[in-house]
């Protein structure tokens, strides 16, 4: 059975920022998302060349986005290191523990307000998602897990089957208002120019899903 637990209190602080954000660039969260699966992406190619694990290959090291229009989701998955139950726990739940919020280098991003000269990091998914689903597991492990969080309320974490090595970040959009639009997430081409923006960097091939309905 789930436990529903709750946010340590720095990190709820940094969340409620998130929630009720009106900051006008919340387009940084697919960023932070690809980032994030980068690092991931990295830590295990690393592994991989370091013990000479021979079955890891480059070119199956893809970012995959996929979109559900009619569910209204965004999904950012890599097959990358993972995290199995106490790294979701503790990499997810705590911000103490990420790097969130320390200072980009100044190259990093040409954004000159605030928000943007901050990695904020995972959190900022709540920006433009009311609910987010974080299906993980770890390279080595036989078990996967779901993180899952309305935000607010905290986050449960749960045992999940037959999940591939690596992690895949489902958002479901807000609901959208007179001021915002999340449904532009849910647009290809938006989606590539943000990529393009954004991620020009990342090293590994970013593949979108343009199939689903
Ligand atoms: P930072 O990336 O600066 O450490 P984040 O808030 O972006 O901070 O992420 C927090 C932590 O969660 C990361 O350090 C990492 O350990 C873990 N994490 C987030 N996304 C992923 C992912 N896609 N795969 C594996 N671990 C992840
Ligand atoms: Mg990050």
């Amino acid at each position: 059975m789930a436990e529903k637990k709750q946010f340590k209190a720095e990190s709820k602080r940094l969340l409620d920022l998130m929630i009720n954000s009106i900051y006008t660039h919340k387009e940084i969260f697919l960023r932070e998302l690809i980032s994030n699966a980068s690092d991931a992406t990295d830590k295990l190619y690393y592994k991989a060349l370091t013990e000479n694990i021979s079955d890891i290959n480059k070119s199956d090291l893809t970012i995959d986005l996929a979109f559900d229009k009619e569910g209204r989701t965004l999904t950012v998955t890599d097959h990358g290191i993972g995290m199995n139950k106490e790294e979701l726990e503790e990499h997810l739940g705590t911000i103490a523990n990420s790097g969130s919020f320390k200072f980009k280098n100044e190259n990093e991003s040409d954004d000159i307000d605030i928000i943007g000269q901050f990695g904020v990091g995972f959190y900022s998914a709540f920006m433009v998602a009311k609910k987010v689903e974080v299906s993980s597991r770890a390279y080595g492990s036989d078990q996967g897990y779901t993180w899952v969080s309305e935000a607010s309320d905290g986050y449960e974490i749960f045992e999940t089957d037959n999940l591939p090595i690596g992690t895949t970040i489902k958002l479901y959009l807000k609901d959208n208002t007179e001021e915002e639009n999340y449904d532009e997430y849910l647009d290809q081409y938006h989606i590539e120019s943000l990529v393009k923006k954004y991620s020009d960097y990342v090293h590994y091939p970013i593949k979108m899903d343009v199939t689903t309905s």
